[in-house]
């Protein structure tokens, strides 16, 4: 069932919890690994928020861009939704830098529906500290997303 917040925006969960262990975080251990929702009842959702007039979606997660369900990526997924008659814009938070990938950018390049519009969380502009922090990523790796997608 999608949450909305006005008579434009809605919002649809479709991942819950998170496999990343962050040395400082506790979601993993009270929220679970991840799980990815079916398309099918995404897509559901993201038609009944259509139905009722919402024109702005945003979709929802934890890790929002390491979505998958079956062969369903997260740019797939994206670009499926994109195809949506009646959906003006589609956004997604939050993305963690390291599931980033070029395709994911290209998708938001390509499709005209999906926001130029990323919420990324830095953390630290140190390497050493993201190692500390067991984020994943360096800090030229997230230079990189950047540069990537301006
Ligand atoms: S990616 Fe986010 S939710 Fe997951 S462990 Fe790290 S800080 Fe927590």
């Amino acid at each position: 069932m999608p949450l909305h917040s006005d008579k434009r925006c809605g919002f649809v969960t479709i991942m819950r919890g998170c496999n990343n262990f962050c040395s400082y975080c506790i979601v993993p251990y009270v929220r679970g690994r991840e799980r990815s929702r079916p398309y099918d009842d995404i897509l559901k959702d993201v038609q009944q928020a259509l139905n009722m007039g919402l024109r702005d979606i945003t979709l929802l997660g934890q890790n929002v861009n390491s979505y998958l369900w079956q062969d369903i990526s997260f740019p797939r997924l994206l670009r499926k939704l994109n195809e949506l008659e009646g959906l003006y814009r589609l956004r997604f938070v939050t993305s963690h830098p390291k599931d980033m990938s070029d395709e994911l950018i290209g998708v938001m390049r390509d499709c005209d529906k999906v926001c130029e519009h990323i919420h990324l969380p830095m953390q630290s502009g140190s390497s050493a500290v993201l190692e500390r922090m067991n984020r994943g990523y360096s800090y030229e790796h997230y230079r990189s997303r950047i540069k990537k997608a301006t």
